[in-house]
């Protein structure tokens, strides 16, 4: 099956919600037959980009399939969507004596060791400008890893939270490198660029319980940014605009930062209600600039939120200067070529509260509802917000799933990040914040029941 370069082709799958931030890839059997790999042991694997990750096999349930598991930071690294085909090959492994990390967002300043960061991410294969995660793996993730990576799945996490790190450089500098027990670790405070930039703030793994949604907007908007050739070869004009209906906090901003991440498109964020300038004319203007800025950047998503508040139905509109923004925006959609590989979204959780003309065809001509999510919903986003948490052996996600009923993601967002807090401060006692957090006490952070009950009567 392998080329002469030693390679094999697959086609990009979505990882398992247990294997995200892990750095480990599912592949078949047959693949790591035919490179003469054990799992456990490290490939190279060949997009756009070069990343690299720890190969384990597919389960009973793909085995067959010529496809290799990804989670959205690797699809990242190897510049790929699902979909998309890869090459893979053993990879070339030198044990790294230097790795330099700092976060992956511009405005998270981090204070730790190095040390802690080394168990984190020991034996984990790196390439420069990769993006990793210290996600801790589930209980349940645990057990399905085989013998040769057991170690390394019961490190401890670093901290209560998932931090992205990008990794800025290693010695040996270019090509792949492993982390050992001798590799000296730092941790800059503050993100630096590294020389490949790989944006990787939000992709489709941190969205929970939207499922076909999420198909539904790839559909829409990933596949004319990613592939306009396809559209211009059926002669049909790709949509320009698609309107995202839900209920506040659903993850409507996520999911239009997903695609953009995904598709590496340039992401314009537009506040709706913040773009009402007071100077005459100044709204206008600022669209414009806008959308002229997009143009010059495409690929690009322009993401309108509140949508209804600069473009509410003509016979609720009060002033002149709503009158006047609704016709700018309809300009501004109408001149957007179909050729210029840019998509508006708007969001709103008015389903009826929009301009009419808005929706006509060649505006918001597509529409996505964004729901409420029920019980299976829940337990997803409780899965993707306790990512980078230690839980205690007592927690059980299904029951809080069970006893949220009406929450959105926003809501279980906040909850997860309650329960870490009082976590936080069962330990605050025995810390002196003068001194940095000891690795020790932050290693020994656990989330249990009773902090989620807890954080759930507030
Ligand atoms: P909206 O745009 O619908 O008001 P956001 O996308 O801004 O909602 O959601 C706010 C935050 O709530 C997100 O940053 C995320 O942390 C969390 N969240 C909301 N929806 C989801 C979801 N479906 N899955 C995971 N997290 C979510």
């Amino acid at each position: 099956m392998a080329d002469e370069s030693g390679g094999v082709r697959a086609q990009v799958a979505n990882a398992r919600a247990e294997d995200v931030g892990r750095g480990v890839a599912r592949v078949s059997a047959a693949v790591l037959a035919s490179l003469g790999l054990q799992e456990g042991q490290p490939i190279e694997i060949i997009g756009k980009r070069h990343t690299t990750a720890l190969a384990i096999a597919l389960g009973q349930e793909d085995e067959g399939l010529s496809i290799i598991r990804l989670d959205g930071l690797q699809r990242v690294n190897a510049g790929v969507g699902s979909g998309d085909h890869v090459e893979i090959r053993k990879a070339e492994v030198r044990p790294a004596t230097r790795v330099v990390l700092a976060p992956a967002q511009k405005n998270l300043r981090l204070q730790g060791s190095g040390e802690a960061l080394r168990r984190t991410f020991y034996r984990r294969p790196l390439v420069s400008g990769d993006v990793i995660s210290t996600s801790v793996p589930s209980r349940f993730a645990r057990d399905q890893v085989p013998e040769e990576l057991r170690q390394m799945f019961s490190l401890p996490a670093y901290g209560l939270q998932e931090i992205r790190l990008v990794v800025v450089s290693t010695q040996p500098a270019r090509g792949i490198v492993q982390v050992t027990a001798e590799t000296e670790v730092e941790l800059r405070p503050l993100y630096e660029e590294p020389k490949e930039v790989r944006r990787a703030d939000v992709t489709y793994d941190d969205i929970g319980g939207l499922g076909t949604t999420v198909d539904q907007v790839r559909e829409m908007v990933e596949l004319p940014l990613r592939h306009p050739e396809l559209f211009q070869r059926l002669g049909i004009d790709p949509p320009k605009g698609v309107l995202l209906y839900g209920p506040p906090g659903t993850g409507k901003t996520l999911l239009a930062r997903a695609v953009a991440n995904e598709t590496e498109a340039q992401f314009f964020h537009i506040a709706g209600p913040e773009i009402m300038g007071s100077q005459y004319g100044e709204s206008e203007q600022r669209l414009r600039q806008i959308f002229s800025e997009a143009q010059r950047n495409a690929p690009a998503i322009i993401f309108i939120d509140e949508i209804d508040s600069i473009a509410p139905k003509r016979e609720e509109v009060r002033g002149e200067v709503e009158r006047r923004i609704v016709a700018q925006l309809l300009t501004l959609m109408d001149g957007l070529e179909p050729r210029q590989n840019i998509v508006v979204i708007g969001a709103t959780n008015r389903r009826d509260a929009i301009d009419e003309a808005l929706r006509r065809p060649g505006r918001f001509d597509r529409e996505i509802i964004i729901g409420v999510p029920d019980e299976p919903g829940r337990r997803e986003v409780l899965t993707i917000h306790t990512r980078g948490m230690p839980l205690g052996d007592n927690v059980d996600l299904d029951e809080i799933a069970r006893t949220t009923y009406g929450f959105v993601g926003a809501d279980l967002s906040a909850l997860a990040r309650e329960a870490a807090m009082d976590a936080l401060r069962r330990v605050l006692p025995q810390i002196n914040l003068k001194d940095g957090i000891p690795p020790e006490i932050l290693e020994t952070l656990q989330v249990c029941r009773e902090d989620f009950l807890n954080a759930l009567k507030r």
